[in-house]
Parts: structure tokens; C-alpha cells; sequence
């Protein structure tokens, strides 16, 4: 009997691999999953519009004090009196300028008479404003709007054409009538240093949108002047950007996934957007899956490893059990079975002789009933040995019951068989175990066959039997050999024959 089948056993490793596989890369995947929506949802909910409320104040600030130094110089009374008094000394204004320049460390500062039409700055009067200058166009733009100030964008011509947000303001006079425009400029080089050190603080891209749309502020990911409705992966939702005007939105460029927050200055009439990937954080949790992954490969080699040796372990400990006496450690009958057979088999193809010798201990009851079972025991491990003693390596012993064991002997004819029968009864006789002093000796009987070319293992066996049945009548601890062929017509069996 084979115990526990190759098959069997792949099956059993294949599905408990299966399962840890199984096992590992659902909670991997359901971690990721879960981790990934996590970091999603609190840069959408906490961290862009954190970072968006951080820049609004800094914003406001930085920005915003242009406005505020601009509201402050178009309701000076010193500006309007001196335009109201005949823009008489220009040494005055422009120390007026040169001097609110330098306090708030502006780039420039500027007035524009409306009476004069007279253009002056820090360094004193620049030029006459023209409406056929196409470059003097805000000027008549600020003088018709309603709004006290706009912000633009335009070279200064003042300082070498450097691209300035000019604040321009209205300047009225007392009784409310429009007499020029004052402000000051600061430089898109400043202004685009502000971004940068958002960005840097930040880490995040940051930009500036104006209600058309267009970016006024950029960043290196999208330039100054570009259309949000025309940059790839923007484009799609920059129409409801611009109607919603602030909140979350998301949206995917070159395959990733940006996620971005709005919200409106009302103070430069801009939008401000800050944007930001997951991908820092997600490739901190990529690297969680992937370490997870070879953990769950690793755990489930281990596993398989162990598995496998405890399965092979068992296995071999069950065929041992399964093939082995336990008491004497000799083959027991299964094991003989198969060994016998073998033997038999070689000695049909070789033609060389071979004995069998069924060996009964006599009166082994005597043993158990004098000196108790586990004694008995001790004494049956002691003959096996003695048994053992006696044989080739080739030869084949086996616990054949209770105490009886049988010896299957090759290349060995009737008489050889005859004289390790005798050297067996002489060593069991002779090798006693000594319990309290007392020396128990055992005697043998035991009955040999020799296979003959027509024989079944059990007609062997069992005329080694009749003749150990016949040294028993006899008077036991002798050797009796299997009774020779009965001719047909010949008396009743004789089976002494010692
Ligand atoms: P005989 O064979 O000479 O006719 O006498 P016997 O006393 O040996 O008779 P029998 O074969 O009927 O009894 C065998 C005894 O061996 C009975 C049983 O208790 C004992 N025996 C069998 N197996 C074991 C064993 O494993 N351990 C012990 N201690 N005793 C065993
Ligand atoms: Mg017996
Ligand atoms: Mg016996």
C-alpha cells in the first residue's frame, strides 16, 4: 500500500497556493484601492484648498498692497490739490512719486493729468497722453470705467518697455470729477517671483486665470497668455471652471491625473489655481503594494517549503509505519508481501534455491504469565535480535505474529536452511534476558519448505507452517524440515523428519 499520493499532495500544495495567492493579492489590492482614495480625497478636501487659503492671504499681501498704496495715492489731498492748484511745481510731484516709490518699494509710480494730459513719473514728465497713441489706449480706458481701478498688463514705457502690472486708479476730485489717473507698477518679474517662491513653498503649480479664460500669471507648466480652453486635458473643463468660478475639479494630462482647486481674487478680478498630482503619495503606496506583493510571494514560498517537508515527513513516517513492526522494528507482513514476492520471482528466473522458516516461540505464554506482558515484550525484542543476529543482509525476517517470525533465505537449499534452523533454536536458547535476577531463556521451534518451481508464496509459507505444527508435536525447540513429496501411492503423511 502507497501512502499519500503524488497527486494528492500536488493538489493540496496547488490549492492552499492558490489561497494564499488569492488571500495576499485581495487585501494588496483592496489596501491600494483604499489608500489611493484616501490621499484623492484629502488633497481634494484638505490640502489644495489649505494651500489655496495660504496663498490668498500671501496674495493679498503681496498683490493687493499695490492696490492699497494706489486707493491711498488717489485720495491724497497733496495730489489733488497740486493738480487742482495748476500742476505748477513738476519737482514736487515727481519727489511725491520717487517718494511713494521707495517707501513701498514699488517698480514704478505714475500720474496722468486729465487736464494737461501730461504723462509724469519718479524721473519727472514722461510724455503727453495721445488718443491716437495706441499705447496711451488704457488711459482712455480708465478714464471711462466705472470701476475706481483696473489691473493691466503692459510694457512701461518708462523703464525700457519691462513688462508691468500697472494698477491704474481713478483719481477724482473733490466734488467727485474725474482728473487723472495715479498707480503704481510692479514688475511681471516680481510677480512671477512671488509665484515661484509660492510654488517652491507650496509644491505645487500655481497660476492665475482671468475671466476670459486666459492665463495671466503662469507657470512653467502653463505659459502667460494661453487659453485654459486650449491646454490638452484642461480644455475639457475649463468652460465650467470659468461658470463655476472656484471648487475642486480633476481632470488627466500626458496620462496624469491632476487634481486641481479654484477659487476667485475678486481684488485682481483673477482666478487663482492651484494644482497638484497624487504622485508622491502614490508612489509611497506603490511602493507598499510592491513590498507587500513580495512579502505575500515570500510568505507563501515559506509556506508551500514547509508544507511540502512536513507533507514529505508524514508520508514516509506513515509508509515506515505502515511497513514496520513497531515492537521489534523487523518488516511486518505487508512489507514481507512485497519482499517475498521479489524473492520468489528472482528465484523462478535464476532457478537458485530458496527457504522459508516459520519460527514459533515455545511456550511463550508461560513468559507473559510469569513475568507480566511488558517483560513479555521485552523478552520478543531480544529474540528478533538474536534472529537478526543469525542472517545475511540479503535475507528477509519479518514479524509473522504474536511471537512468531519467518525467514525467507536465498541462493540456500533444504540442508543449508537446516543449518541456520539449528544455529537460530541454539542462539534463542542461548540468549536469555535477565529480569530481577532471573535469567528467562526461550526455546524455537521451527519449520523450513523449500520453493519449488510451481509454488504460490502462501503453499511456501504454509508447508513451513505444517512442518513448525509437526516440531510442536514433536516436543518443540527443534528444527523440523517440510515433509518430503507423498508419491500417490504411499501410507498417510510422515511428518518426523528432524
Ligand atoms: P506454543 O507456541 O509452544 O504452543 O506455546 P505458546 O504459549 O507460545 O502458545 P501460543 O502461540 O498459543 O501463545 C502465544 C503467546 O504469545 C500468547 C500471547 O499472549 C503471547 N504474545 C503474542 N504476541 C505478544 C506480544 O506482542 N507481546 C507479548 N508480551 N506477548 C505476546
Ligand atoms: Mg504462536
Ligand atoms: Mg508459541
Amino acid at each position: 500500500m502507497k501512502l499519500g499520493r503524488f497527486g494528492d499532495k500536488q493538489r493540496l500544495i496547488a490549492a492552499i497556493c492558490l489561497l494564499l495567492v488569492i488571500g495576499f493579492a485581495v487585501t494588496v489590492v483592496v489596501n491600494y484601492q483604499v489608500s489611493k482614495s484616501a490621499i484623492r480625497k484629502s488633497m481634494v478636501a484638505n490640502e489644495l484648498p489649505l494651500t489655496s487659503d495660504n496663498l490668498y492671504s500671501e496674495i493679498q499681501k503681496d498683490l493687493v498692497r499695490p492696490i492699497v498704496i494706489s486707493s491711498m495715492m488717489a485720495s491724497d489731498t497733496f495730489l489733488r490739490d497740486w493738480v487742482l492748484s495748476g500742476e505748477t511745481d513738476v519737482e514736487r510731484m515727481t519727489r511725491y512719486l520717487r517718494e511713494v516709490k521707495d517707501r513701498y518699494s514699488a517698480f514704478t509710480s505714475f500720474f496722468v493729468s486729465e487736464r494737461t494730459r501730461t504723462y509724469y513719473q519718479t524721473g519727472g514728465v514722461l510724455k503727453k497722453v495721445s488718443q491716437d497713441e495706441p499705447r496711451d489706449a488704457w488711459y482712455f480706458r480708465v478714464r471711462a470705467m466705472s470701476m475706481p481701478y483696473e489691473i493691466n498688463i503692459d510694457p512701461d514705457q518708462a523703464n525700457k518697455d519691462t513688462t508691468t502690472i500697472f494698477i491704474n486708479y481713478r483719481v477724482l476730485d473733490y466734488t467727485g470729477r474725474f482728473i487723472g489717473v495715479t498707480g503704481v507698477g510692479l514688475t511681471m518679474d516680481a510677480a512671477r517671483r512671488l509665484i515661484d517662491t509660492y510654488q517652491k513653498r507650496y509644491d505645487r503649480d500655481i497660476y492665475f486665470v482671468d475671466r476670459q479664460g486666459l492665463v495671466a500669471l503662469g507657470s512653467s507648466a502653463h505659459a502667460q497668455g494661453s487659453d485654459i480652453r486650449k491646454s490638452p486635458g484642461l480644455n475639457d473643463i475649463a468652460e465650467s471652471i470659468l461658470r463655476k468660478g472656484s471648487g475642486s475639479f480633476q481632470y488627466v494630462q500626458n496620462g496624469h491625473e491632476r487634481l486641481l482647486n479654484v477659487r476667485l481674487i475678486p481684488e485682481l478680478n483673477w482666478y487663482l489655481f492651484v494644482e497638484g498630482t497624487d504622485d508622491e503619495a502614490m508612489s509611497a503606496v506603490r511602493s507598499t503594494l510592491y513590498y507587500n506583493l513580495a512579502l505575500g510571494i515570500a510568505i507563501t514560498l515559506i509556506v508551500l517549503l514547509a508544507t511540502s517537508y512536513t507533507i514529505n515527513r508524514y508520508q514516509s513516517q506513515l509508509e515506515e509505519m505502515a511497513t514496520t513492526d513497531k515492537l521489534t522494528g523487523l518488516a511486518n507482513r505487508q512489507a514481507f508481501d512485497v519482499l517475498l514476492a521479489q524473492s520468489i520471482s528472482e528465484s523462478h528466473r535464476t532457478g537458485s534455491p530458496l527457504c522459508a522458516l516459520m519460527i514459533d516461540i515455545d511456550l511463550f505464554k508461560n513468559v507473559n504469565d510469569n513475568f507480566g506482558h511488558l517483560v513479555g515484550d521485552k523478552v520478543l525484542r531480544t529474540i528478533a535480535r538474536a534472529i537478526k543476529g543469525t542472517l545475511r543482509a540479503s535475507d528477509i525476517l519479518c514479524r509473522w505474529g504474536g511471537e512468531e517470525f519467518l525467514v525467507v533465505v536465498k541462493n540456500t537449499d533444504l540442508d543449508q536452511a537446516q543449518v541456520l534452523g539449528e544455529k537460530i533454536r541454539h542462539v534463542l536458547q542461548s540468549s536469555g534476558v535477565l529480569y530481577k535476577a532471573t535469567r528467562i531463556t526461550v526455546t524455537a521451534s521451527i519449520g523450513i519448505s523449500a520453493y519449488h518451481g510451481d509454488d504460490t508464496p502462501d503453499r511456501l509459507i504454509s508447508r513451513a507452517d505444517d512442518a513448525l505444527y509437526a516440531a510442536k508435536a514433536q516436543g518443540r525447540n527443534r528444527v523440523q524440515l517440510e515433509a518430503p513429496p507423498v508419491p500417490h501411492s504411499t501410507q498417510p503423511t510422515d511428518k518426523g523428519n528432524s
